[in-house]
């Protein structure tokens, strides 16, 4: 069957390769081992001569399928998944990178990869944390033993959006490894291989799984990198076409001897999750674009931090680049309101730290999720001590705005 809409693709995939009973889902396999009638066909799958499974911490069929659907909704080559975004993260750098390179990094990054990357600090591993919201910030800030850059696509909590084209098309002209992190706009608003990425990394976790009842992350290869121009391929992994270089080495260092594997029942449900994807995204971002209107009409709300607003400094970049603006946004209140006042008295709205889920979550930033940073770096990020960050779910929609206004009129 031929299918090309991007939720006809995700729904129909485990049906391509035959499953027993006709099942439409690929069933969960809980099997550690496997086995082989030909010890021939086992060697072959240890020396990658053959595909195959050989053992739980590597590859499962439940996994493989999961795979399969990220690689479809990121039009990419091939996906590795891990236990969580994190996971995924630690596993490509410490594969890629060695003590002596450098990183450049956006410095408007999730909370614990800021902190991972402060840890790669110690292992001797450079890292400059840039405004990534301008191209030529990361040109300033390359070195000889540059590496890679690093960015995301919408940043949490002040949402700036990466110069994702500029920094792709610079790090294509200086053969610099570019790694999206697509977890906020997910695969259903952008394509990172659109703007060059070599490698795209999803937190499963979030808006891909949507139901916040599984963890999991994944790496995509796009393709678009020249792995032959990268020094740190070890020889055992410079095979098979070299596109797949990259993510062989991410898969047999990161994955294999770091056992940063997801579970199969996990994959399951973030693979179920997939599904409705674009359904989800298409209703917590229209929820978000009204709410982001609303509160900055609100008196007492006094900035409103989301791309859909005119104001906002990368409104434009994001109208371009992004199908909606997307569903995270954080808002500052005045000093008449209490931040934990205003959570406590909301109804519909949950008092959580996660996002990309379906219900819709809120959190006072620099008390939880950005405290371990402290003041000085939350400054430098903009995050002031009354800022609450939303993340808009799928719930109706007067009930949010209705819940939103009795907690602000308050
Ligand atoms: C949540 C998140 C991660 C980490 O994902 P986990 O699955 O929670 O480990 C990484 N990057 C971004 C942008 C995230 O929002």
């Amino acid at each position: 069957m031929k299918s090309e809409g991007f939720t006809t693709k995700i729904l129909h995939n485990d049906r391509q390769s035959k499953i027993e009973h006709g099942s439409l889902h690929k069933p969960i396999h809980t099997s550690v081992a496997f086995e082989y009638d030909d010890v021939h066909a086992l060697a072959d799958v240890f020396q990658g001569k053959a595909c195959g499974y050989s053992y739980g911490r590597q590859n499962n069929p439940t996994t493989s399928a999961l795979e399969d659907k990220v690689t479809l909704m990121e039009g990419g080559v091939d996906s590795v998944c891990f236990a969580t975004g994190m996971s995924a993260i630690i596993s490509t750098m410490i594969s890629l990178l060695r003590a002596g390179d450098h990183l450049i990094s956006s410095a408007f990054l999730f909370g614990n990869t800021n902190s991972l990357f402060n840890t790669l600090k110690t292992l001797g591993i450079e890292v400059t944390f840039v405004d990534a919201t301008d191209v030529n910030n990361v040109v300033a800030a390359v070195q000889a033993n540059t590496k890679a850059v690093f960015v995301e696509t919408i940043a949490n909590p002040c949402t700036q959006v990466s110069d994702l084209e500029g920094i792709g098309e610079f790090c294509e002209s200086n053969n610099l490894l570019y790694i999206v992190d697509n977890t906020i706009t997910s695969p259903y608003l952008f394509l990172p291989k659109s703007v060059k990425a070599g490698l795209i990394i999803n937190s499963l976790t979030k808006y891909i799984g949507g139901h916040g009842n599984a963890l999991g992350g994944a790496v995509t290869e796009t393709g678009c990198y020249d792995w032959s121009q990268f020094k740190n391929i070890y020889d055992n992994y410079k095979k098979g076409p070299i596109s797949n270089w990259g993510l062989l080495q991410i898969k047999k260092k990161g994955l294999r001897d770091m056992g940063g594997t997801i579970s199969p029942e996990s994959a399951h449900h973030l693979a179920i999750g997939a599904e409705t994807l674009a359904l989800r995204m298409e209703r917590s971002c229209e929820n978000a674009a009204t709410l982001a209107r609303f509160f900055e009409s609100h008196q007492t709300v006094k900035k409103v931090f989301h791309p859909s607003i005119k104001s906002h400094p990368e409104h434009e970049r994001a109208q371009k680049l992004f199908k909606h603006s997307g569903s995270l946004m954080s808002i500052e209140l005045t000093n008449q309101v209490d931040c934990f006042d205003f959570l406590n008295s909301l109804e519909a709205v949950v008092a959580s730290s996660n996002l990309g889920d379906n219900r819709t979550l809120g959190i006072p930033v620099a008390h939880t999720i950005f405290y371990e940073m402290g003041a000085e770096r939350r400054a430098s990020m903009g995050i002031s001590d009354s800022m609450i960050r939303l993340s808009i779910g799928i719930e109706d929609q007067n009930d949010l705005l209705n819940d939103f206004d009795r907690a602000l009129t308050k």
